[in-house]
C-alpha cells in the first residue's frame, strides 16, 4: 500500500507522493498545475467543476462557486444550496475537491489513489478534525493519518536539508493562520507548542482592501459594489491581484467598471501595509503567546520557517526579522511545504521502518463542568491541557453532590477559562446514576486525545468501576453515521471535472 499526502488549503490544494528515490515530490493535475485552486463550481444537478475553470468563474458566477470552503469546516449550516434545493455542508464540498485531487493523482501516478494523509491547521478543533476525516470517506478514501500542516512543513524541510534544532513554522495561509515550535532531533519531530486563528489570512487582507477600494468608489459618487455580488467577486479578484503584485512592486492598481463608468486606483505598498498593520499585529501577539508557552526564547529558536501564500509579503519578513533577528530558511517553499512534508509522513507509515516520527500537541484545552465546592460556582475543569502531546488519556475524578444522587449532568467543554461562558461545549447530556451509591460517590472523567487530534470522553462510575453510558461526542456541527452514508450515496452521482 501506498500513502500519498494532500495539503487541502484553503485557497489552493497540493497533492505529493514518494517518487522512486523516496524524494517528496509534487503531482501535477489535470490541468498540469502543480496548485489546484480548492474552488469548486456547481454546474449542473449532475456535476461539479474543480479547479482553475471552477476559480475563474468565481467572477461570473458567484452563486454557484464555493471557495474558502476550509473555513466553514465544522458547521452544521449548507455552505451551498445547489439549483435543486439541495444543500452542501463543507465536508461534502470538500469531498468534491479530494476526490478532484486523488483522481488526478491517480492519473499522475499512474495507479488508483485511495490511501492517504491530509494536513489541517493546528488549530483546528475536534468537530473540524472529524469533519475532515469526513470528507475523506465521503471522497471513498481511506484517511490514514490526520497531520498539522505547520508539522508537516518542518518534515518537508527536515528531510529535504537535514537540519535539527529548535524550528518556528509560520503559516500565514488564504484563510488561517499558525504558528507552531519543534524540537526536531535526528528524524523525530517533537511539536512543543502551538497557536492560531482561524479567521486570520489572506482573504482578510484582500477583504481590508476591497472595503478601502469599495469606499472610495461611494466617495466618487459611486454604487457600493459590496452589496453587488458580481461586481464584489471580480472586485475580490482585483485586489488579491494587486495585494500580490504588492510583495514585489511599490505600487499596484486596480480597475474596475461599474455601469460604464471605470474606477482606477493606484495603492502604494506602504498604503496597503497601513491598512493591514492590524491583522499582522494579531499575527505577532500570537507568536509571543506560542513561545511563552514553549517557555522559550528567540534566542533559542534556531530556524524560522515561511509556509503559505502570504508570507510572500515583505512585511511578514521584516516582523520576523526584527522579532527573531532571523533570516527565515530559505528553500521552504512556502506554497509546496505541506504536501512534501505530508507526503513524508505518509511514506513513513508504511515503511518497514519509519523514516520520521511526529509528536504533535493538542490545540485546544478539553475539559468539563462541575460544581466547585471552594466556591460553589459551576466552573470549568480543565481534565487534558492545551499543548499536551498526542495521542493522550487523562483522567479526573468528581464526586457527587447530594445524598442519592441520581442523575449527573455530563459536559464536555473545549477551552481554557474556568468560566464556563468562555468556553465552547462540545457535549452536554444528563446520565443515570445507579442505585445505591455513598454520598460523595467519586465519578472517573476519562478524556483522551487520539493521534488525530479527534477527542474521546468516558464517564465511570468508580465505586462499581462500570462504565456509565457514554458519553459519545454527539458533535452537532458534524455529520451522524445514517447521514454520513446517506451523503456519501448522494455525492456518487456527482460527476467532478
Ligand atoms: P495558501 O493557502 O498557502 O496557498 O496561500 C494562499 C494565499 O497566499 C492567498 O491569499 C494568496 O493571495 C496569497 N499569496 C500568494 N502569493 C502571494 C504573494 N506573492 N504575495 C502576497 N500574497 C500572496
Amino acid at each position: 500500500m501506498e500513502v500519498i499526502g494532500i495539503d487541502l488549503g484553503t485557497t489552493y490544494s497540493a497533492v505529493a507522493a514518494l517518487a522512486a528515490d523516496g524524494r517528496p515530490e509534487l503531482l501535477v493535475n489535470r490541468d498540469g498545475e502543480r496548485l489546484t485552486p480548492s474552488v469548486v463550481l456547481f454546474e449542473s444537478p449532475t456535476g461539479v467543476l474543480v479547479g482553475t475553470l471552477a476559480r475563474r468563474s468565481a467572477a461570473s458566477r458567484p452563486g454557484d462557486c464555493v471557495q474558502f470552503v476550509k473555513r466553514r469546516m465544522g458547521e452544521a449550516a449548507a455552505v451551498h444550496v445547489d439549483a435543486d434545493g439541495r444543500g452542501y455542508r463543507a465536508e461534502e464540498v470538500s469531498a468534491l475537491l479530494l476526490r478532484r485531487l486523488a483522481e488526478d493523482a491517480a492519473t499522475a501516478l499512474g495507479r488508483p489513489v485511495r490511501d492517504v494523509v491530509i494536513t489541517v491547521p493546528a488549530y483546528f478543533d475536534d468537530a473540524r478534525r472529524t469533519a475532515t476525516r469526513d470528507a475523506g470517506r465521503l471522497a471513498g478514501l481511506t484517511v490514514h493519518r490526520l497531520v498539522n500542516e505547520p508539522t508537516a512543513a518542518a518534515v518537508g524541510y527536515g528531510t529535504h536539508s537535514g537540519q535539527d534544532g529548535v524550528f518556528f513554522v509560520y503559516d500565514l495561509g488564504g484563510g488561517t493562520f499558525d504558528a507552531t515550535v519543534l524540537r526536531v532531533v535526528d528524524g523525530d519531530y517533537e511539536v512543543i507548542a502551538t497557536d492560531g486563528d482561524r479567521h486570520l489570512g489572506g482573504c482578510d487582507f484582500d477583504n481590508l482592501l476591497i472595503g478601502y477600494l469599495a469606499t472610495r468608489i461611494i466617495e466618487q459618487g459611486g454604487p457600493d459594489v459590496t452589496r453587488d455580488p458580481v461586481l464584489s467577486a471580480e472586485l475580490r479578484e482585483r485586489c488579491e491581484t494587486a495585494k500580490i503584485r504588492l510583495s514585489t512592486a511599490d505600487t499596484a492598481s486596480v480597475r474596475l467598471t461599474v455601469r460604464d463608468r471605470t474606477y482606477s486606483f493606484q495603492v502604494s505598498r506602504s498604503e496597503f501595509e497601513d491598512l493591514s498593520a492590524g491583522l499582522l499585529y494579531r499575527t505577532e501577539l500570537l507568536l509571543e503567546s506560542v513561545m511563552d508557552e514553549a517557555q522559550l526564547s528567540w534566542r533559542d529558536v534556531d530556524r524560522v520557517l515561511l509556509v503559505g501564500g502570504c508570507t510572500r509579503m515583505p512585511m511578514v519578513r521584516d516582523l520576523i526579522s526584527r522579532l527573531t533577528h532571523r533570516v527565515p530558511e530559505p528553500g521552504v517553499h512556502p506554497d509546496e511545504a505541506v504536501a512534501l512534508g505530508a507526503a513524508v509522513i505518509a511514506g513513513s507509515l508504511t515503511a518497514p521502518r519509519p523514516t520520521v516520527t511526529v509528536t504533535d500537541v493538542t490545540s485546544q484545552a478539553l475539559g468539563t463542568i462541575a460544581l466547585d465546592a471552594d466556591t460553589g460556582q459551576l466552573t470549568n475543569f480543565v481534565i487534558i491541557p492545551r499543548n499536551s502531546p498526542v495521542p493522550c488519556r487523562y483522567e479526573e475524578t468528581f464526586v457527587t453532590v447530594q445524598p442519592r444522587q441520581s442523575r449527573l449532568h455530563a459536559s464536555v467543554t473545549e477551552g481554557e477559562d474556568s468560566d464556563p461562558e468562555h468556553v465552547a461545549v462540545l457535549h452536554r447530556s444528563v446520565l443515570a446514576l445507579p442505585p445505591g451509591l455513598p454520598d460523595e460517590a467519586p465519578i472517573r472523567v476519562v478524556m483522551s486525545y487520539d493521534v488525530d487530534g479527534v477527542a474521546h470522553v468516558e464517564t465511570i462510575d468508580a465505586t462499581h468501576d462500570r462504565p456509565l453510558g457514554a458519553v459519545a461526542l454527539d458533535r452537532p456541527a458534524n455529520l451522524d453515521g445514517d447521514r454520513l452514508a446517506a451523503s456519501e450515496a448522494a455525492l456518487a452521482h456527482l460527476g467532478v471535472r
